[in-house]
């Protein structure tokens, strides 16, 4: 294994399996697993608390400055989320959350607040880094780039089955509507919409179980580092 820094950027929409992915092949290889999309749901999730329109740019960009993101490691490796010095990891899962993220990462001065933390980070360590527009804006000299994708009825069932076993299960249809609302709402805002970056490699993982996407994706990562 390669002892120099590089970054992996994967970007995908949501539900593809980015995290879970990301998460498996950051303990495989040894590097730093960024989840990116858990910085905006932190800021998302600030807004829902100050009971403010999240697509109300002027009242959300007022606030920003009251905003102290940190990102801790516990040492299994798992990212924490805290803000303003609290624990916040799991309460930006929260469904409602979802939907608070993705409306105040259209705004630009978020997108311009949440930038510089990001290159940071692959700038120190070697990283995997999972988001939207990690390959296209934010790591766009990324070593490997991947765009992971699947079918969005899969996706929706797979979000499904998460929220079930922690115990908040809601209605298919309700997770699909989300789904395509959320898909919807990244591919088209005007400012670092989901897209595939012309040098990325797609991988669907539609028909493939975790191991096979884990198999395909730690496969392009040797190829494009030159590892074999
Ligand atoms: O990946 P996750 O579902 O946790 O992301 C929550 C929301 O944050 C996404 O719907 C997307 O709008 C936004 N996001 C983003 N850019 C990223 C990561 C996430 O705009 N790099």
């Amino acid at each position: 294994m390669s002892n120099r820094i590089y970054s992996i950027a994967v970007d995908g929409p949501s539900g593809a399996g980015k995290s879970t992915l990301a998460k498996a092949i950051a303990a495989e290889r040894n590097i730093l697993y960024v989840d990116t999309g858990a910085i905006y749901r932190t800021i998302g999730y600030y807004v829902f608390r100050c009971g403010i329109d999240p697509h109300d740019s002027f009242r959300v960009i007022n606030v920003l400055p009251e905003i102290h993101v940190d990102m801790v490691y516990s040492e299994d490796g798992l990212q924490h989320m805290l803000l303003n010095g609290s624990d916040v990891t799991d309460v930006i899962r929260l469904p409602e959350i979802s939907m608070y993220a993705s409306a105040v990462s259209a705004i630009p001065e978020v997108r311009a607040f949440l930038l510089d933390m990001q290159r940071d980070l692959a700038r120190r360590r070697s990283v995997i880094m999972d988001g939207r527009d990690i390959g296209t804006v934010v790591l766009p000299d990324a070593d490997v780039k991947i765009y992971l994708t699947a079918d969005v009825g899969k996706r929706a069932r797979r979000r499904l089955n998460e929220l079930i076993e922690r115990g908040t299960p809601r209605r298919y249809e309700e997770v699909l509507q989300e789904m395509i609302q959320r898909d919807w709402d990244d591919t088209h805002r005007e400012i670092a919409p989901l897209r595939e970056a012309e040098d990325a490699i797609r991988v669907d993982t539609s028909d493939l179980n975790f191991e096979e996407s884990k198999a395909a994706l730690l496969d392009v990562i040797r190829r494009r580092l030159g590892e074999e």
